[in-house]
């Protein structure tokens, strides 16, 4: 199970460090929720997450009258599950593309945090599902972005639509749609540039290059996703801050996730944002992209 596998080091951290709370508090009181508290602060869970859960599990120990320790571990994972899903709906989850039109996934994200490759291994796993996938070399300002890309485009069989460094992205996003709907491509990648060392800069970028994907095609970007990279912990809840007041993200691919032992952070990137991971990256192949499902996730950390 690729998901689980993913991340064996999250849950190395959570199991053993539960494991040993557990076996230290016999009884549930205030010490045990403080110890606790840190537990998961350590596992970059996030403070409001963290709240919300620690006075929803002492309501529930009362409710149930809980007093061994190790009676409360699913209490944790049922209620870190429902906060994670709050009130969403199943179908706000997943990818909206339409049915017999091209779909446009628009990604944003910056530089380093595996947008490329999720962008190559998305494409894959919408080949693999049968669909014609074209990818754009939005990305025209970092050297070597476009090549990048075209590398995966070659591992994974697909075309990529691209300009020359250093030229206007928008053009770019002009000709990838005019292309896709020419060759009646079901689904259009778009990769764009992510240096964040000038803020108004990227945001206007990525202003003009929406703004011409939703006048060459209504209702298109139908997703823009953006890519953070799991190790970075609350560096990443900062860059979603940014992107999310840049323009609408409505998803996220968190990548890295193999790579941490701090796999909290989806609890608290949907908890303070309020947007859905809808992908996380396990890995570095073509083949380790998995949509994030946060009950498997939860139990896979306590069971
Ligand atoms: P970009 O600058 O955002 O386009 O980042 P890249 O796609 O070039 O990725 C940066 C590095 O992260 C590369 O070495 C990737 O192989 C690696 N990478 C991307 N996604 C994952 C992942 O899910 N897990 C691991 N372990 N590495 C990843």
């Amino acid at each position: 199970d690729k998901f689980r596998e993913g991340l064996t080091k999250t849950r190395d951290n959570f199991t053993t460090k539960m494991n040993d709370l557990v076996a230290r508090y016999r009884t549930v009181d205030e010490d045990f929720f403080e110890e606790l508290e840190e537990i998961l602060f350590e596992a970059d869970v996030g403070f409001e997450t963290i709240v919300k859960l620690i006075d929803e599990l002492k309501m529930e120990v009362r409710r149930q009258n809980i007093k061994d320790t190790k009676d409360i571990r699913g209490v944790i994972s049922k209620k870190l599950v429902e906060i994670y899903q709050g009130d969403d709906d199943e179908e706000n989850a997943l990818l909206q593309l339409q049915e017999d039109e091209l779909t446009v996934i628009l990604f944003v994200g910056v530089n380093g945090v595996g947008k490329t490759t999720t962008i190559g291994k998305l494409a894959h796993q919408f080949k693999e599902d049968g669909k014609k996938v074209m990818l754009a070399a939005g990305d025209t300002f970092r050297a070597g972005a476009i090549e990048q890309l075209e590398v995966w485009g070659q591992r994974v069989g697909v075309d990529v639509i691209k300009h020359g460094e250093g030229a206007d992205p928008a053009a770019v996003m002009y000709d990838a749609v005019q292309s896709a709907k020419a060759k009646k491509a079901d689904i259009l990648i778009c990769d764009t540039a992510g240096r964040l060392q000038n803020k108004v800069n990227l945001m206007k970028e990525l202003e003009k290059v929406k703004k011409v994907i939703e006048r060459e095609l209504p209702g298109a970007p139908q997703e823009v996703l953006l890519a953070l990279d799991a190790t970075t912990g609350q560096n990443a809840l900062t860059q979603a801050k940014i992107f999310k007041e840049a323009t609408n993200v409505t998803g996220i691919v968190l990548t890295k996730l193999d790579g941490t032992a701090k796999g909290g952070i989806v609890l608290a990137i949907k908890q303070e944002l309020g947007i859905p991971v809808k992908f996380v990256g396990l890995g570095e192949k073509m083949d380790d992209l998995q949509p994030f499902d946060a009950e498997k996730y939860v139990y896979g950390l306590f069971a």
